[in-house]
């Protein structure tokens, strides 16, 4: 089972970027969210504040998407080729009060490049321990956000609450329709 901590914060960064299109509190809506994005998941190295920058996150977001939603051998595949697109260098990192742990990039290469090869590097974690199932799709109708799934009884269905509670006012609704 894979349970480092950077991992899952690289799959739950990852998912939040995902799951922002089309939401009001995208964290890629401005540049000030990205910017709380950024502080929220505890980045470090380079971050440059500017259009350019959150143009170029948002430009990745669809192959976040693919690394998070495919099944796991397309998911491989891609693993790989984000790594080598990016020029990865694994590498050990201690900073601040976070112990040693995975960096895929040199704390100066572009933000988006160490999005898409960190999240990469988490989805080499699940996909080894096997554990890809972990992710699936928001079971609300009209919904295609991506859900992370670490609970123990795998009981998480939607991606927000802002999804379970819809769903929830839905079904209430149709039961007092019918009475
Ligand atoms: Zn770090
Ligand atoms: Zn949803």
């Amino acid at each position: 089972m894979f349970n480092a901590d950077d991992t899952v914060s690289s799959l739950e960064s990852a998912v939040a970027l995902v799951n922002g299109a089309d939401q009001d509190d995208d964290p890629l809506g401005s540049v000030a969210a990205l910017d709380a994005h950024y502080s929220r998941f505890a980045y470090t190295g380079r971050h440059d504040r500017t259009r350019e920058e959150l143009a170029s996150v948002r430009a990745t977001r669809a192959r976040l998407r693919a690394l998070l939603s495919s099944e796991r051998d397309a998911s491989a595949t891609l693993v790989n080729k984000a790594l080598s697109d990016v020029g990865a260098v694994p590498h050990l990192a201690r900073h601040d009060t976070t112990d040693w742990h995975l960096h895929a990039l040199p704390a100066d290469a572009p933000l988006p490049d160490r999005i898409l090869a960190e999240t990469a590097l988490a989805m080499m974690d699940l996909i080894r321990a096997d554990e890809v199932s972990r992710l699936g799709i928001c079971a609300a109708d009209d919904c295609d956000g991506i859900v992370l799934d670490l609970s123990r009884n795998r009981s998480k269905r939607f991606c927000s609450t802002r999804c379970t509670n819809r769903v929830a006012v839905a079904a209430y609704r149709a039961r007092q329709a019918m009475s």
